[in-house]
């Protein structure tokens, strides 16, 4: 869908039509039929419109308009999943501050999860950490997400500013998806919120 490039299938959204003619995400790329596969660049997704919604009429019976629909079902499969994944994470997950500039001492590979609302120390001592450990060649992903609420809610407390997960040996492929799924969340509230200014903006 949109831009037409061609990347590996794991790293797209596959969208499947249901009977009455609703597009919904297949995120485990397990759900019967024919797909079709969106890339979820943030321009991309601000491309996705109803009339590019039409495109998809020659291959599958939709319904339409469903395009605003379809981002809030995108963002809701994703936060069911990330609430499942980040509830199974808990356990072995370093949560909060203290927690987390522990384990960046640790050489192993790890995915940070940053909220938007961290706090300039707390940005900054991180950045410093993550300078240090690039500088001894330890692997670190950063990913920046909503507020430190939603970071919360995903990990079962009020607020939580930051987490670190093990992205090492059998935990790779978990953290790897868990930093997908971050990424798309953040870029479909991007586009959720233009979408909300540009309406009111029209009137
Ligand atoms: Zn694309």
């Amino acid at each position: 869908m949109a831009c037409r490039q061609s990347l590996p299938k794991h790293e797209m959204l596959r969208l499947v039509v249901d009977g009455d003619g609703l597009i919904w995400p297949d995120l485990l790329q397990k759900a019967p039929g024919r797909g079709v596969y969106h890339c979820m660049s943030e321009a991309c997704l601000v491309r996705m419109n109803d009339k590019r919604l039409q495109a998809l009429k020659a291959h599958f019976k939709i319904i339409l308009p469903q395009y605003s629909a379809l981002l809030l079902r995108i963002e809701s499969v994703l936060q069911q999943q990330l609430a499942r994944m980040c509830s199974l994470q808990r356990a072995c997950a370093a949560i909060g501050r203290d927690a987390v500039m522990h384990r960046l001492w640790n050489n192993a590979p790890l995915l940070l999860l940053r909220a938007a609302d961290a706090g300039d120390a707390l940005v900054r001592q991180i950045d410093d950490g993550l300078g240090k450990r690039a500088a001894a060649g330890c692997r670190s992903e950063l990913v920046d997400v909503a507020s430190r609420q939603w970071l919360g809610e995903l990990f079962g407390r009020d607020d939580v500013a930051v987490v670190v997960l093990d992205a090492a040996g059998a935990a790779a492929s978990t953290a790897e998806r868990l930093r997908k799924y971050c990424v798309w969340h953040g870029r479909i509230q991007i586009v959720t919120m233009r979408n909300g200014h540009e309406s009111k903006v029209s009137g």
